[in-house]
Formats: structure tokens, C-alpha cells, sequence
């Protein structure tokens, strides 16, 4: 009887623990299961940037380091591009963050789909990406791909609630350049990037040996530039602006000029890109405003009485987005006294089609404060005509580089002739920029041209050479 019991409890603690058992092993498989979700996920967010969904930085050394070791011969049979989106940073200002997000993932879209299955599309970060192109065969391909990425970048993009134009700037480093390892090659492809955006951005630059140094003397220039404004090394220049109808001085336009403590007189085509990329030109270009404002009250007080003189001063893309703009020139204006209607901003073409909804905007601002708007360097931007007439500016200067060529060139001759009649039609002047010649003066003025700026008549000035100039009151 106690053995029938014994044997009874025996079958049932078997029992039990064989259930236990099946418990735990099913326990087991669900936290085996949900490891490996886990693990998933950890690698994914290691990997993969969560924005785009692109492979990250990370992911992308590991694979250049891979194509490295795996390429055998010294062939370039791969390259890296890395691009960077040109004044992303406005957008982002003006539009918001979340445009700005939108933005980069319809680029990340854009750029998938012009490659190939074996090429490798990374987000590096901000709005940088990268590119690993494996295989290539020439450099030539390699190119070629470069330039079908900015021809397709630079095509419109359509958002929820904007239209958006941008451009792009890639720096490419070939597998054959000396670089020993991935994080060398990458620094090298943004060493040319680096370049490309120093040399006017919206192109690309093959990294070679030489660039090294000359982007370091770039940086250097940058950490100069941080100390020039409060060292006082800034100072402006101006250059009459000559109507035709009467050959004499209207306007003046203030020019930046930067004495560099060390390297002399450095051109502001060289340290206004500068100062856009790294954000100084905010306070650049209040200082430029307050001085050029000043300067003309002077002017006015002292040479001119009641001669109508007015002052261009330039302004740049970020600033135009920056919300205080309006702010600071409604000050500027209180403090010196200077009329409004004495002030005439410049604004390049390229930037108002960047962001022409934000930038019609601010410019309705300035118009309600009689302040006159210029189209800057108009002819080397996107050309679209179609927003032009919408914006309040009254004048429209077309390019040094088309005057300087119409003398010789008739096709340009026809071009300018062609934007003149354009600025007729939307009722606005134009200024000829960069004459050079009498024989292009001749030609600007048989072609109605309003106004005329250039060597001829006289390079820019420092301020106590123009008080001079306008007190002999010249004619041309
Ligand atoms: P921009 O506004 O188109 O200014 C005209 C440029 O053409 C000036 O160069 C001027 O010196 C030059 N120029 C005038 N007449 C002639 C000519 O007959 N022949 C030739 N070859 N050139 C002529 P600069 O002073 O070197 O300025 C270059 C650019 O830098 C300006 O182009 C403007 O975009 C920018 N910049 C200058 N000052 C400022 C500033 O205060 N703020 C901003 N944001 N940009 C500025
Ligand atoms: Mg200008
Ligand atoms: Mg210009």
C-alpha cells in the first residue's frame, strides 16, 4: 500500500516537472526571440540612421574599409563621394526643422535612385551624405556620375507645403589617391568637398595632395575671420553707380574689404563664402549696414546738401532668412536718421529663387519701409523669370561678366539686350555692373541700359577719396 502511494507521488512530481520543463523551454525560445528583436533593433539603430533609414557612418567606414582591403591592384576601382547640401542651414532657419527633414529624406530618395545595386549610399550626417561607387572602371565614369548628381539635385523638389531649389557640392576621393584607410579616404573625399565649396559651391572636386594645404590655409582664414570684426580689420570701399540719361553719380555701392593682420587686403569673394558657411556673416553684415548707413548720413550732412545720393549695400542669403533682419535695420535707420528711401539693398538672384516664398516676405517688408531693392549679378543664377515680377525690387543688374563680353561677343550682346527689354516689361531699371571700355559703355547705353557701374568710371573707393570725387562733381 505505501509502495502504490510512493509510486503514485513518484509519476506525479515526474509529471509536474516535466510541465515545469516545457514552461521553462518556452520561456527560453520567448527571451531567445526577444533578444534577438532586441539585438535587431540595437544593430539597426547602430547602423542605420533613423531619419533616412540609410546606412550610417559607422556602417559605411566598415564598408570602405571591406572594398580597401578587397581591391588588389592600384587601379581605381572604387571612389567615395561625400556631399554636402549648400546652405542647407538657411533652410532649416527659415523653413524649420521639419522641412528640413523632409528635405534631406527626399534627397536620400533622389540619390538612391541614381545609383546602383553595388553601390553603397550613407548619411554621414547633418546633411552630408556619402557615396561609395564599387566598381568603377575610370575616372571618367566616375564624373560623370558626380555630375549627373547635381544635375538631378538641382532640379526641383516639391514638398508638402514648399517647392524648395537647392544645390549640392561633392568632394571625391578616388581608391588609387594614397589613402590607407577609411577614415583617411573620407577625410580626403571632404577635403575636396571642402574645396568645391570654397570655389563656389553647387560643383565637384577631385581630392589630390595639393589641397591638403591650401584647406588648412582656408581654415586658418576662418579662425582669422572670427576675430576681425571686434579687431576693427574691416573697413568699406565704394563704387559709384552712373545714371546714363544724365552721366553723373547716383549711388554708391558699398564694398567689404577685410586687412588681414598678415596676408594684406584679402577679396571679399574669397571670405564672404566664409562667413555665410560658418554664420559670422550675420554680424559681417550688421556692421556693413551701420557703417555704409552712417557713412552716406555724413556724406549727406557734409558734401552732398540736397544732392539725392544712394547707398547699395549687399545682402547676403542668410541673412535675408534671419528673423531680426527687419529688426536691426528699422535700428540702424532710427539711429543714423538716413531716409529709407536712400537705401537700396542687393540681393543675388540665386538667393531669392532658393527660398522665394520666405524671401518675397522679407522683401515686402523693406518695400513698406521704402527701402529699394536690386537684383544682384542677375544672369548667373537659376534665370527664373517667372518670379521676377513678383518681387518688389525696382532694379536689376546684370552680371559683370555678360557686359564685359559684349563687345566681342554677339550672342551675348543679344542676351543682354534680351534682359533689358525683360526689365522694361516688369517696369524695373537696369545697371550695367563691370564696364570696363568705352566701346562697352557705347554699347550699354545704345542698348537703354538706366544705370552703369565699373572701372571706367572708377574702381571703389575708400570713403575720403569719394568725398572728393562727388565734390568735383563728375561727368561722364
Ligand atoms: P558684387 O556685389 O557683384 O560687386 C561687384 C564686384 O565687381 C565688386 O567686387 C567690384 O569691385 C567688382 N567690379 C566693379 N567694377 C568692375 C569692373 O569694371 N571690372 C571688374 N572686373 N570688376 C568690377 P568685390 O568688391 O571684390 O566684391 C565681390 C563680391 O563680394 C560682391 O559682388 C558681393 O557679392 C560680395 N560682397 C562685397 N561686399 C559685400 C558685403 O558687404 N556683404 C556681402 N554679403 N557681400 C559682399
Ligand atoms: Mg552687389
Ligand atoms: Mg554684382
Amino acid at each position: 500500500m505505501i509502495r502504490v502511494q510512493h509510486q503514485l507521488a513518484l509519476r506525479e512530481a515526474e509529471t509536474a516537472l516535466q510541465c515545469l520543463n516545457g514552461q521553462l523551454e518556452e520561456r527560453v525560445r520567448e527571451r531567445t526571440q526577444e533578444l534577438e528583436i532586441l539585438n535587431a533593433r540595437l544593430t539597426k539603430m547602430a547602423l542605420y540612421d533613423a531619419l533616412t533609414e540609410l546606412p550610417n557612418r559607422i556602417f559605411f567606414i566598415d564598408s570602405l574599409a571591406r572594398a580597401i582591403a578587397e581591391s588588389t591592384d592600384n587601379a581605381t576601382s572604387f571612389a567615395v563621394l561625400f556631399l554636402d547640401c549648400d546652405r542647407f542651414k538657411t533652410i532649416n532657419d527659415s523653413l524649420g526643422y521639419g522641412v528640413g527633414d523632409e528635405l534631406l529624406k527626399a534627397v536620400a530618395d533622389r540619390l538612391q535612385s541614381l545609383l546602383r545595386p553595388t553601390d553603397l549610399l550613407a548619411r554621414i550626417g547633418g546633411d552630408e551624405f556619402a557615396i561609395l561607387l564599387t566598381p568603377m572602371s575610370t575616372a571618367s565614369t566616375i564624373t560623370q556620375s558626380a555630375n549627373q548628381i547635381l544635375d538631378a539635385l538641382s532640379t526641383r523638389f516639391q514638398l508638402e507645403n514648399y517647392e524648395i531649389f537647392i544645390s549640392v557640392s561633392i568632394g571625391i576621393a578616388l581608391s588609387n589617391s594614397q589613402s590607407n584607410s577609411a577614415e583617411q579616404m573620407l577625410r580626403n573625399a571632404d577635403t575636396a568637398l571642402y574645396r568645391a565649396k570654397t570655389q563656389g559651391k553647387a560643383q565637384y572636386q577631385v581630392f589630390d595632395e595639393s589641397m591638403q594645404a591650401s584647406v588648412l590655409q582656408l581654415l586658418h582664414l576662418e579662425t582669422d575671420l572670427r576675430k576681425a570684426l571686434q579687431q576693427e580689420e574691416f573697413f568699406l570701399h565704394y563704387q559709384p553707380i552712373i545714371s546714363l540719361a544724365t552721366g553723373r553719380i547716383v549711388g554708391l555701392e558699398a564694398l567689404i574689404r577685410w586687412q588681414h593682420p598678415h596676408r594684406g587686403c584679402i577679396s571679399p569673394a574669397l571670405f564672404i563664402p566664409i562667413a555665410e558657411e560658418t554664420g559670422l556673416i550675420g554680424r559681417i553684415g550688421e556692421w556693413v549696414l551701420e557703417e555704409a548707413c552712417q557713412q552716406l548720413r555724413t556724406w549727406q550732412q557734409q558734401v552732398l546738401q540736397d544732392y539725392p545720393l544712394f547707398v547699395s549695400v549687399n545682402v547676403s542669403a542668410r541673412q535675408l532668412v534671419q528673423p531680426h533682419l527687419i529688426d536691426h535695420i528699422d535700428r540702424v535707420l532710427q539711429e543714423t536718421q538716413l531716409n529709407p528711401g536712400y537705401l537700396k539693398l542687393e540681393i543675388t538672384e540665386s538667393v531669392i529663387m532658393e527660398n522665394p516664398q520666405l524671401t518675397a516676405i522679407t522683401l515686402e517688408k523693406l518695400q513698406k519701409r521704402s527701402i529699394q531693392l536690386s537684383v544682384d549679378d542677375f544672369g548667373t543664377g537659376y534665370s527664373s523669370l517667372s518670379y521676377l515680377h513678383r518681387l518688389p525690387a525696382q532694379t536689376l543688374k546684370v552680371d559683370g561678366s555678360f557686359v564685359q563680353s559684349i563687345d566681342v561677343d554677339g550672342e551675348r550682346l543679344e542676351l543682354v539686350q534680351a534682359i533689358v527689354g525683360l526689365a522694361w516689361n516688369l517696369g524695373m531699371e537696369v545697371v550695367a555692373e563691370g564696364v570696363e571700355t568705352t566701346k562697352q559703355f557705347a554699347q550699354i547705353k545704345a542698348l537703354k541700359c538706366d544705370y552703369a557701374q565699373g572701372y571706367l568710371f572708377s574702381k571703389p573707393l575708400p570713403a575720403e577719396a569719394i568725398a572728393q570725387l562727388i565734390a568735383q562733381s563728375p561727368q561722364w
